[in-house]
């Protein structure tokens, strides 16, 4: 059974290029019939705090990436690996290095100056044990191939070769007792019985040295795959300054899932030209060969564009609890209550709000004119629409519409016809300072939307103070 499993660090917000390998690892197991673990990598302790677990957890939630059982502890399996450590120690696959501080400086400064990356010179593999200085503090260092090479069988970019000389005796276990990462992760992932793993390809050289572990186990090593970074517009590896880091910020920029889903699987992985497809289709389309071999970059653009669509084409009701999910999770108290004081006429508005919003922040902030703070406040553009000549204009249509009973789309288009037709008027002359005179707002749905939404009260309330 295909098992691959998701490993993140706890040490700060999920990722969104961590999110990806999760997105990769959850399509591979699925698409296998197997299931992904989601092993959280809390071993530095120091450095792994409670917030990162639950930003982890509620990040993959959201996503919608479903893992087999309850997330596992890494530092619950601290005493195997150190096991495992002591094994190969007892079998002469590993030793204890006595090399002090010092000498390693020396070692890394040597390197420094002939321009190489520093290598451990395996200075106590062959000593005796009667040298060890006695009391004195060591760590253990895995046996490594001294010459040769080592080969990465990688799905995405073939056999990727690394010299035996320039990966030199890892640390196993540390001065204090404590398992190292590379150890840690290899036991593991034999434990748990992983078949697949993936993950970013900055760990390309640290499979090379795991492959050691493997080996000198007598372990099968499982399949690898590495997969390109993501880079920001500009080509350079995603960072703060590019904006968006975390899975929680495009949550509160206004994401849905699905776009995230969609996009960051496109960025990374390709099926033909198809740009938007169901996380099922991915699912079913998922294989190696589509992963991408070089970084992609992220284009912000593109990826609003993709939100828009999924707004479009999401459901209202859904998409009115991701209003007010979001309004809370902002604390957004306005909008939050606005929301739920009118629900149903924001659902009613839904169908032509959320053909214009690119988030859904611009969503919820397109509902206001539904329950805008009164008095109203215009922004600039919606002042100038009710200026001069068409404030003359609006206190004249308002008994017009204060007289009109059949308040329905054909009313009020008759009666707005007529008027505008007595007057010599364009419609749009009518249409424009109405619907600006009733939001506030340069932007918002059409004058007869507006006016079915609010109804006959409200329309002229607002009418009234605004020719006031
Ligand atoms: N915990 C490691 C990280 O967050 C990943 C380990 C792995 O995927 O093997 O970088």
């Amino acid at each position: 059974k295909v098992i691959t499993r998701f490993a993140p660090s706890p040490t700060g917000f999920l990722h969104i290029g961590n999110a990806r390998t999760a997105l990769f690892n959850w399509a591979l197991a699925k698409s296998m019939g197997g299931e992904m673990l989601l092993r959280i990598e809390d071993t530095d302790r120091e450095r792994s705090t409670d917030e990162a677990i639950a930003a982890i957890i509620s990040g993959m939630d959201w996503l919608g990436l479903d893992y087999a059982g309850d997330p596992i502890y890494q530092s619950k399996n601290i005493d195997r690996h150190t096991e495992v450590a002591l094994q190969l120690l007892a079998e002469g696959k590993a030793y204890k290095c006595y090399a002090t501080p010092e000498e390693l400086t020396e070692m890394r400064e040597k390197a420094k100056a002939e321009g190489r990356p520093m290598v451990y010179d395996r200075r106590w593999r062959d000593r005796p044990e009667g040298d060890a200085p006695v009391g004195a503090p060591y760590v253990v260092r895995v046996k490594a191939p001294t010459e040769g090479q080592i080969v990465v069988h990688d799905k995405v970019q073939g056999d990727v070769t690394f010299k035996a000389e320039n990966l030199d005796d890892f640390v196993i276990l540390r001065s204090d007792g404590t398992p190292t990462y590379l150890l840690a992760v290899v036991v593991d992932d034999h434990d748990m019985g992983v078949t697949h793993i993936m993950r970013g390809d900055d760990h390309l050289v640290n499979s090379a040295r795991q492959i050691t572990i493997y080996n000198s186990m007598g372990w099968d090593i499982p399949v690898m795959a590495h997969t390109p970074l993501i880079h920001g517009p500009d080509g350079a590896k995603l960072s703060k300054r590019h904006g968006a880091l975390g899975v929680e910020d495009y949550r509160r920029m206004g994401y849905l899932p699905e776009t995230i889903r969609n996009y960051f699987a496109r960025l990374g992985w390709a099926h033909g030209d198809d740009e938007i497809f169901s996380s099922d289709q991915f699912v079913e389309w998922f294989s190696f060969a589509g992963l991408n071999k070089g970084a992609s970059r992220i284009d912000f653009a593109k990826l609003e564009n993709m939100n828009a669509h999924y707004i479009k084409t999401c459901d209202d009701s859904r998409l009115y609890d991701l209003m007010v999910a979001l309004a809370e999770e902002l604390n957004d108290e306005f909008a939050l209550n606005g929301l739920k004081g009118h629900a149903d006429t924001v659902k009613a508005a839904l169908p032509a709000l959320k053909t214009r919003a690119k988030t859904i922040v611009e969503l919820v902030k397109s509902a206001e004119f539904i329950y805008p703070a009164r008095p109203l406040e215009f922004e600039e553009k919606a002042k100038a629409a009710i200026e001069g000549d068409a404030l003359e204009i609006l206190r004249s249509v308002e008994p017009v519409l204060e007289g009109l009973n059949d308040w329905s789309h054909d009313g009020i288009d008759a009666a707005l016809r007529a008027f505008a037709e007595s007057q010599d008027l364009k419609f749009g002359k009518v249409a424009q300072p109405l619907r600006a005179a009733v939001t506030a707002k340069n932007a918002s749905p059409g004058c007869f939307d507006v006016l079915l939404l609010l109804g006959r009260d409200e329309t002229l309330s607002r009418l009234r103070e605004t020719t006031a």
